[in-house]
């Protein structure tokens, strides 16, 4: 199967965002995207996804256009992880929202499989004891567990992840990432995940794109992408970069022309001004 992303443009109101922005992700593919914040990437995520639509330019779903699917077709092939702090505005359990997850599949309500492939997302994600509680209840890491384990019991063909590992303690990032890209190697899913570690992203995804102010700078293999020289022009922190048997090793050493350590306390602004420090 083949994601085509073709020409899209989107504006917020007159505000531009995305620019021509023109890739494709395989079947058997993890495609890593990176980029500072407010470069679009979760809006371009968004349009993936369908939640949004491009201004400009088309995407393609196994030839089939993203706009002419039907909703339940989305449901079946687009599984959606929005990113941590996006909140569920109705009262929910952790076992009710993942089995929305199976919602594209159901024909005469919630079946005994669905409650299988559900209670198997709870496992993995270690949400078992939790399914009871309620998802305003739960931490922002647990909570982000609970998206991600509704996206694996949608079983979708392509997965849309924003910043999934974000609020996950180090176990689960890897967990996560690693179960993604066996999805994607030995399950011929197709996985499109944003993420603002360098690091991660250059270890589990087969190709990067990095973004800057809504155009792709770069785009390939991770030790091409993430440069010390595109690391410096597109976030403007002088980087390290090095290879060790994971991979890559990005160590940001400090931020081009940045404030030195200090200033924000003695510089210009705050002269003559008293900052209360409370023993
Ligand atoms: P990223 O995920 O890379 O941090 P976003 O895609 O969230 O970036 O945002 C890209 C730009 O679009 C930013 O300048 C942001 O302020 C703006 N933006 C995001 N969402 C909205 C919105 N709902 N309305 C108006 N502007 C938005
Ligand atoms: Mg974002």
């Amino acid at each position: 199967m083949l994601f085509q992303i073709k020409g899209v443009c989107f504006s917020y109101g007159s505000v531009p965002v995305l620019e021509n922005v023109t890739f494709n992700v395989q079947s058997g593919e993890m495609l890593g995207i990176v980029g500072p914040n407010g470069s679009g990437k979760s809006t371009l995520l968004r349009c993936l996804a369908r939640v949004l639509k491009p201004r400009v330019g088309t995407i393609f779903l196994d030839r089939k256009n993203l706009a002419d699917l039907r909703g339940r077709e989305v449901g079946r092939c687009l599984g959606y992880v929005p990113p941590p702090g996006t909140g569920q505005a109705f009262p929910c359990t952790v076992l009710e929202t993942i089995l929305q997850g199976r919602r594209p599949h159901l024909t005469w309500g919630v079946g005994e499989r669905d409650l299988v492939v559900a209670s198997r997302a709870l496992d993995y994600l270690g949400l078992t004891d939790l399914g009871d509680r309620q998802l305003g209840e739960l931490s922002s890491g647990q909570r982000q567990k609970v998206f991600i384990a509704r996206a694996l019991a949608q079983e979708p063909v392509v997965f849309l992840l924003d910043e999934p590992t974000a609020t996950l303690d180090v176990r689960y990032q890897l967990e996560v990432l690693a179960l993604m890209q066996e999805l994607a190697r030995s399950h011929q899913r197709l996985v499109v995940v944003v993420l603002h570690d360098l690091n991660l992203a250059a270890r589990y995804s087969d190709h990067l794109i990095l973004l800057h102010e809504g155009r792709i700078f770069a785009a390939g293999a991770p030790e091409a992408v993430l440069s010390p020289e595109n690391i410096r022009t597109v976030y403007g922190v002088e980087a390290v970069v090095a290879k060790n048997r994971w991979g890559l090793q990005i160590t940001p050493v400090a931020p081009l022309n940045g404030p030195a350590n200090g200033d924000i306390l003695e510089g210009k602004e705050m002269a003559g001004k008293t900052l209360a420090v409370q023993a």
